[in-house]
């Protein structure tokens, strides 16, 4: 073991955690000069430079400064070494190329049958142990979560992939499950779940190959007795559907389409009307190969999951429709009371044969507008815009419930019976903070996710450590940290917030809603100082101050994109489908959400605060682990750190802040800082722990024999458990 820090038990660990607490600096850490980082302040502890690579937690760095943990990790990351603890906190730096043998059932296997994990070298499987020990509790089991964070293609989805593997092969269960259409042990179902969310719900961008395009949050159940994996559910946040008519430059549309055109049988693009060599407009950079356009890979799970060749033929044939309408386009009618006419090149389009609905009705929903007007129904031509805007809407509407009925069909296939299970360990990999030229609405959803996930790890762990401090009586010097309540209240708030103004505005649905709803925000929360605008700016916007730094927000278009309008009249077409699954997932939504506008009355703004709030609701109840995934560079090539882009992503998350409440834990780090208020104090305090340890081992000696019994059961359940290991085949190959 190569542990600078001899093994130490770090703070957060149910089963120990420093007893003497310490002091912390309380400095503000300015920005280093990077170009200038041998400055005083650091020289004693570059003097010891050739072992920084050896430091495996950042609290033994000393001092600790952003320029000391960015050269620690930089050390480690040129010697191979991708993963630090920071105390409380791991660090996962991306090394965007396969590591041999990292993550092997070997590797595994030795983490997972270690007596104490953490004397290992730091690793995402101490975390992963970590939690599985503690859920199996010592008195009393408690759910544990594992939060994956990090900005877009630092490593979250393959961290999470890489911490349900584990789970799958340490707590695979022998059970096989026969139901009417699967068949298959548990857990390879559990990870057969990635490749088809990730076919969906993912895409190459500039940013990541393969970036997810919504958020996840998957319990692992455990059962009762033997807390093996028994089933699993997800639970989804804000998938991006806009990208399904609308690819950002450079961008692409969701994997499945690609897979799909890349690994089709002539037999199947034939079912799917997509004859070799058509041009799709929503197909863009289809040139491009990624190692995730991997069709059979994806089919190959939906088998395992029990999506039979019907049901399979019925997704295709809807996918297909989406990029056969992507493909149309309206011509304005010379007569301005008659409705807009289908291209000439859109005239033979198969769409409404996919859909199975019937092409003349459906191309009239498309072009005209029925509005209700009492009783009776009047019918108005929509323009070339509107008729464009309601094709984007039926393509982005059915993907959605497409993706949720898959999500829906997932869960009911590996859930367990909640007889069967007790405990749960959650993992979360949500989208990292984002942070474009100019941000839309998606962009306010997930930084606002951000400050919420960011304000949980401030809470339960930085608050509480504080106070426990505190309340301990030892003198503390208060680590400044970011608490981004105020952030969080202008964002959502109850009475006057971004979100409470772009609802009412939403319902109020006036002709000038962004109009309106500029004014509002600029009259109504002119006082708050985590919001601002520039006035002689050409695209109206605001800037919010996040606690991972400022994002301009575009106004044009929130109002809208919050209303999220899906035509009636489409609708209700929509469940006339001759396809079973269309009309069933149109038939299931909720229809009495809509208002005769065809507007939702949950709007999307309140429906994912709703959601998120559960989430957070869930989190609260269990014991948090934290993985901060860092990008060394931007470019994602292998083994490349760039010390500019790596700490601006350690200040966004504020690690150093982390490692010096962390450091104050640890008996050994802070031992000469240690200074209790009064020396009575220390007699005192010694007088407890000889009594305490007094009367430990008397109790010890009374139930010696119970302990000893105790062991021999542990041990030979362990040597069991490595029997199971050694015979034991990866369970199915995870991807990358
Ligand atoms: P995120 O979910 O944070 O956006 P991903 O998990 O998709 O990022 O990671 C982006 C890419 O980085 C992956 O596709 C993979 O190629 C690479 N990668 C991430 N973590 C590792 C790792 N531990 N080992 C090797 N490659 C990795
Ligand atoms: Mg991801």
């Amino acid at each position: 073991m190569s542990s600078a820090d001899g093994g130490r038990v770090r703070p957060g660990f149910r089963h120990g955690g420093g007893t003497v607490k310490g002091f912390v600096h309380k400095d503000q850490f300015p920005r280093p000069n990077l170009n200038d980082s041998l400055e005083g302040e650091i020289q004693a502890f570059l003097t010891d430079e050739d072992q920084l690579h050896t430091y495996d937690d950042l609290t033994k760095v000393n001092p600790v400064t952003p320029t000391t943990v960015l050269k620690c990790l930089q050390a480690r990351y040129n010697a191979r070494v991708f993963y630090t603890h920071a105390g409380c906190t791991l660090v996962a730096l991306n090394p965007f190329q396969p590591i041999p043998d990292l993550y092997s059932v070997d590797v595994m296997k030795e983490y997972h049958c270690a007596p104490q994990p953490q004397e290992l070298k730091p690793h995402i499987f101490i975390v992963a142990e970590e939690a599985y020990r503690n859920v199996q509790g010592q008195l009393e089991p408690v759910n544990q979560s594992l939060v994956v964070s990090g900005e877009s293609g630092a490593g979250k989805t393959w961290t999470s992939r890489c911490l349900m593997k584990y789970y799958a092969t340490v707590a695979a269960s022998s059970s096989v499950v026969k139901s009417q259409d699967i068949v298959g042990r548990i857990e390879r179902r559990v990870l057969d779940s990635n490749p088809i969310m990730e076919a969906f719900g993912n895409a190459c961008t500039l940013r990541n190959n393969n970036s997810s395009r919504f958020g996840k949050y998957i319990q692992l159940q455990l059962d009762r007795y033997l807390q093996l994996l028994v089933g699993a559910s997800v639970q989804t946040y804000l998938l991006e559907k806009t990208r399904v008519a609308c690819q950002p430059a450079n961008e692409r549309n969701f994997h499945i389409y690609y897979q799909m055109i890349k690994g089709a049988t002539d037999e199947q693009r034939k079912d799917w009307k997509m004859p070799c060599g058509q041009h799709f407009v929503w197909l863009p950079n289809a040139e491009k190969t990624v190692e995730e356009d991997c069709f059979h890979e994806t089919v190959e799970a939906m088998v395992h999951l029990g999506i039979n060749a019907e049901r399979q033929r019925e997704i295709f044939r809807i996918l297909a429709g989406i990029l056969q309408l992507g493909n149309v386009n309206f011509s304005p009618s010379t007569d301005e009371s008659q409705p807009c006419n289908l291209e000439e090149q859109s005239k033979g389009n198969t769409f409404e044969l996919l859909f199975s609905i019937p092409t003349e009705e459906l191309q009239l929903a498309l072009r005209v507008r029925t509005l209700k007007a009492g009783k009776q129904s009047v019918l108005k031509p929509c323009s070339q815009t509107e008729c464009s805007m309601r094709r984007d809407c039926l393509a982005k509407v059915i993907y959605a419930q497409l993706f949720e009925w898959l999500v829906a069909f997932i869960n009911n296939s590996i859930c367990a019976d909640k007889s069967m299970w007790c405990n749960f360990i959650g993992i979360l990999d949500v989208y990292g903070f984002e942070c474009f030229q100019l941000n839309n609405l998606e962009q306010l959803c997930i930084n606002y996710a951000n400050e919420k996930l960011q304000q949980h790890f401030v809470a339960h762990y930085l608050r509480a450590q504080q106070e426990e401090y505190v309340s301990e009586g030892l003198q503390w010097s208060f680590v400044k940290y970011q608490d981004n309540q105020s952030c969080l209240d202008l964002i959502e708030g109850s009475t006057v917030s971004v979100f409470s103004l772009l609802n009412e505005e939403s319902r109020l649905n006036r002709a000038s809603d962004c109009k309106m709803f500029r004014v509002r925000l600029e009259k109504e929360l002119c006082d708050n100082v985590n919001i601002s605008w520039d006035k002689f700016s050409k695209v109206p916007h605001f800037t919010v101050a996040h606690y991972a730094g400022k994002v301009n927000y575009q106004i044009q278009g929130m109002v809208e994109k919050n209303k999220d309008p899906v035509p009636p009249e489409l609708n209700s077409l929509l469940q006339k489908s001759d396809n079973s699954l269309l009309h069933q997932i149109f038939t299931d939504k909720e229809t009495d959400n809509m208002t005769s506008k065809g507007l939702s009355k949950v709007t999307v703004v309140s429906k994912f605060k709703n959601s998120l709030e559960s989430l957070m609701k869930i989190l609260h109840t269990t014991t948090p682990h934290y993985t901060r995934c860092i990008k060394p560079n931007h470019d994602c090539k292998p083994l490349t750190f760039k010390k500019e882009e790596v700490i601006m992503q350690l200040e966004a998350c504020g690690i150093v802040e982390t490692i010096h409440i962390s450091a104050a834990g640890f008996p050994i780090s802070s031992m000469h800082g240690l200074k209790l208020k009064n020396d009575w104090l220390l007699g005192v305090s010694t007088c407890f722990i000889v009594l305490a340890a007094v009367r430990s081992w008397l109790v010890r000696k009374q139930v010696q024999r119970w302990n000893r019994a105790a062991t021999v059961i542990q041990d030979t359940w362990r040597k069991w458990k490595v029997m199971q290991l050694s015979t034991l085949q990866e369970p199915v190959t995870v991807r990358g």
